[in-house]
């Protein structure tokens, strides 16, 4: 970690304290929101395909239920620590109460690089974290979700497993499920799609053209891809992408399409790309932050614009698809520099919020057509970011603070009015 950059948890709580204080909130009120309720650590013994059992740590963390039930994704990462499973949990609360869902926040992780699985041991890790965990899951109490190496088949695992378990057929336990199994239609490109609604807004606001505006993208997964494919299709030119295996570069703009095509057969990767379209490839990774374009979407980890390199982005509006893309340091840095950044906890609603769509579809037995989930999705997106820049306004702060301000403010009015049970 970049020195002067600190930790998800820490930047998580930061934020936190940041916007409790303009709000006012009393120490109690702040008990009552700020920490975590529910820290889960197990460790989930394994069939590998040789026959061996591998022990893989797995946390589950329920940051709130103040609002709905917890809410929030699995993440399986080699990188996956409690501190960072913490500070994405925190986020999911924040994040609900931004787009007004009756949701709480709640993250799972497991220390595991999918890749190196057969698909055999995956199901097999996946059933193992679901039974684990399972008596703190369910429709009314947590609901799991894809995030970063899962899938929608290892929400169907989760669902099975549930079912079989508990001999119901509840498939409102987790959301981001295969159609077949009761998903929602439009969940695949939820998360993108909110990211391109919340783009057109900050756009609008700061009077960007969109038809050719330039976009650089740094991640190419569910969030990246679906992003490049949506905002090449409203007409912006999308002048690099990039993933784990490099930065691919097209100054005229690159064929989406092509790249879409070309990840779809090759295991989601972008490797090898530069010798199929053209594009160029360039050494440095990182150097997709520091591109002069207008709108930079950061969709793959953590702790990308740090102070570091916050003094080489160029971009006139960051899009923070991934969640905690941007160290608190490299904010200030942002804010200062008149950088128009459209906050994680607004920007990649998207998901958790056709998530919920799908959550209130599986509970009444009826389903949507797709049109009519994208134009709630639009509607729950399109206020949430005017209600968080008029906040931005009336509190001359940043986007980030105010949806903070936002979020923190609509779960502290539900423990208000719920007081304490004794
Ligand atoms: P994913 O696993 O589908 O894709 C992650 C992408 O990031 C891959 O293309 C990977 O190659 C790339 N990547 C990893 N390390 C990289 C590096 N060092 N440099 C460049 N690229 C790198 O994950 P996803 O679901 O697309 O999630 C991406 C981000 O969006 C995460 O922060 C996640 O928490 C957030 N998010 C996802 C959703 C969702 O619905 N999937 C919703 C909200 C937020």
């Amino acid at each position: 970690m970049p020195i002067g950059d600190i930790n998800a948890y820490e930047n998580a709580m930061r934020q936190f304290d940041q916007a409790a204080e303009i709000l006012g909130l009393t120490d109690d009120q702040i008990t009552m929101v700020k920490e975590p309720r529910k820290i889960t650590e197990v460790i989930l013994p394994v069939r590998m395909d040789d026959g061996s059992v591998r022990p893989f740590t797995a946390y589950r963390v329920i940051h709130s239920r103040m609002r709905g039930p917890g809410k929030g994704g699995v993440r399986f990462h080699q990188d996956v620590n409690l501190d960072e499973v913490k500070a994405l949990a925190f986020w999911m609360t924040i994040k609900s109460a931004v787009v007004n869902i009756p949701m709480g926040g709640a993250k799972g992780g497991v220390i595991v690089d999918p890749r190196e699985l057969s698909d055999r041991e995956l199901e097999n890790l996946s059933r193992r974290y679901m039974a684990e965990f399972m008596d703190d899951m369910g429709p009314e109490s947590d609901v799991p979700a894809p995030d970063v190496g899962t899938n929608p088949q290892v929400m169907a695992w989760f669902f099975d497993t549930y079912a079989m378990h508990k001999r119901v057929w509840s498939p409102a336990v987790v959301t981001g499920k295969p159609v077949e199994l009761g998903g929602s239609l439009g969940r695949p490109a939820a998360t993108a799609l909110g990211v391109l609604y919340t783009v057109r807004e900050a756009m609008r606001v700061q009077n960007i053209d969109r038809a050719g505006a330039t976009v650089a993208i740094q991640g190419f997964g569910n969030v990246g891809s679906h992003s490049a494919r949506l905002m090449h299709e409203d007409g912006m030119k999308i002048v690099a992408i990039g993933d784990a295996s490099g930065t691919y570069v097209n100054p005229d703009g690159i064929d989406v399409p092509a790249a879409l095509n070309y990840a779809e057969h090759n295991r989601s990767s972008l490797f090898g790309f530069e010798g199929i379209v053209k594009v160029e490839r360039i050494e440095r990774a990182e150097d997709i932050l520091e591109m002069d374009v207008d709108v930079l979407v950061p969709a793959a980890l953590e702790n990308q614009i740090t102070s570091q390199n916050a003094d080489k982005v160029r971009a006139k509006i960051i899009a923070e698809a991934a969640n905690g893309p941007t160290t608190p340091n490299a904010d200030e840095f942002l804010a200062a520099n008149g950088t128009f950044v459209v906050p994680d906890i607004l920007c990649n609603a998207g998901g958790v919020t056709v998530s919920y769509l799908e959550w209130v579809q599986n509970r009444m037995g009826y389903y949507w057509e797709e049109e009519r989930i994208l134009s709630e999705l639009e509607n729950i997106m399109v206020k949430a970011f005017q209600e968080v820049n008029d906040t931005a306004q009336e509190y001359d702060t940043s986007m980030r603070t105010a949806a903070f301000l936002v979020g923190i403010s609509r779960v502290n009015r539900v423990a208000t009015h719920r007081g304490l049970y004794a």
